[in-house]
């Protein structure tokens, strides 16, 4: 099955580093074109659009966005849609944060960023790119979640809350924009071998692969794999739906 993503021109949130990186090189790499964007590591982001222009020449764009800013939401769609790349096909609302804490000293700062982010975030960027996906009559919008927002995890509340949301999300936009041929769908990565599980010590990364049946994590480009087959035509008639990557973590 061959993915063409040729005169296709996505947003990827998030796109500098870690799973997102994987998504914007894959996409590329499908003859997509692609905007990503960074919010704090610059210098990061920077590098791999140098990167990316000298192999994909004119294919790429970065922008800086704070995807907890509905303001900076709206005016980075309305950029990139005026932008050579051309209007948006698809978008993937990838950016997102942990802030981890036993739900008893969890405090209320640590519960409104990480909804501010994950969930806030993804409902500005796909409002400010609805209007234009109504009028477009296909487009694609791919969601972020995480198997902690399909059965809880310890120690992640706010996080697990947002990513359960999004899944929820998903499915009702998907049916609320059935009819303008605009699919929705989630991906719920498990643990992905990422900054955001380098924070970990050696020890529970090892007790972690022993609880996967597969006896590792993912790889950022096995959840690129899946994301870049949600924003392709083959999956024309799959919509509202979340695809759980975890190496059989929650069978
Ligand atoms: P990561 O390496 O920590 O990268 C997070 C990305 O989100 C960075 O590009 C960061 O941009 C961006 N970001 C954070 N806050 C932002 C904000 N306010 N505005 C704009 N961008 C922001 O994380 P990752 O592991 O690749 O995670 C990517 C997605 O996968 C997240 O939604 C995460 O919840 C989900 N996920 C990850 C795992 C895993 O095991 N890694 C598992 C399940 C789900 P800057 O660096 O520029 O700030």
């Amino acid at each position: 099955m061959l993915i063409d993503l040729t005169d296709k021109h996505f947003l990827v949130t998030g796109g500098g580093r870690g799973i997102g990186k994987a998504i914007v090189l894959q996409l590329l790499s499908a003859g997509a074109s692609v905007s990503f964007t960074y919010n704090y590591g610059k210098e990061t982001a920077m590098f791999f659009l140098q990167e990316l222009l000298q192999q994909f020449p004119g294919k790429a764009a970065l922008y800086q966005a704070d995807v907890k800013d509905e303001e900076q939401s709206k005016a980075l769609v309305s950029e990139i849609e005026k932008s050579p790349l051309g209007s948006l096909y698809g978008l993937v609302n990838n950016a997102g944060i942990t802030a981890d804490a036993p739900f008893f000293s969890m405090t209320t700062a640590m519960w409104k960023d990480v909804m501010d982010t994950n969930l806030n975030g993804t409902y500005f960027l796909s409002k400010a790119v609805i209007k234009a996906f109504i009028r477009k009559k296909n487009s694609k919008i791919i969601n972020v979640s995480s198997v902690s927002g399909i059965r809880g995890a310890v120690g992640q509340a706010n996080y697990g809350a947002t990513k359960a949301a999004i899944i929820s999300l998903t499915k009702t936009l998907a049916m609320e924009f059935a009819k303008f041929n605009l699919q929705v769908n989630a991906v719920a990565p498990g643990f992905i071998d990422t900054e955001m599980v380098a924070k970990m010590n050696e020890q529970d990364k090892k007790k972690i692969d022993q609880m996967i049946p597969m006896k590792r994590m993912g790889t950022t480009a096995e959840v690129a794999n899946l994301v870049v087959f949600l924003c392709s035509e083959n999956s024309n008639y799959i919509t509202g739906q979340t695809f759980v990557i975890d190496g059989g973590l929650t069978l």
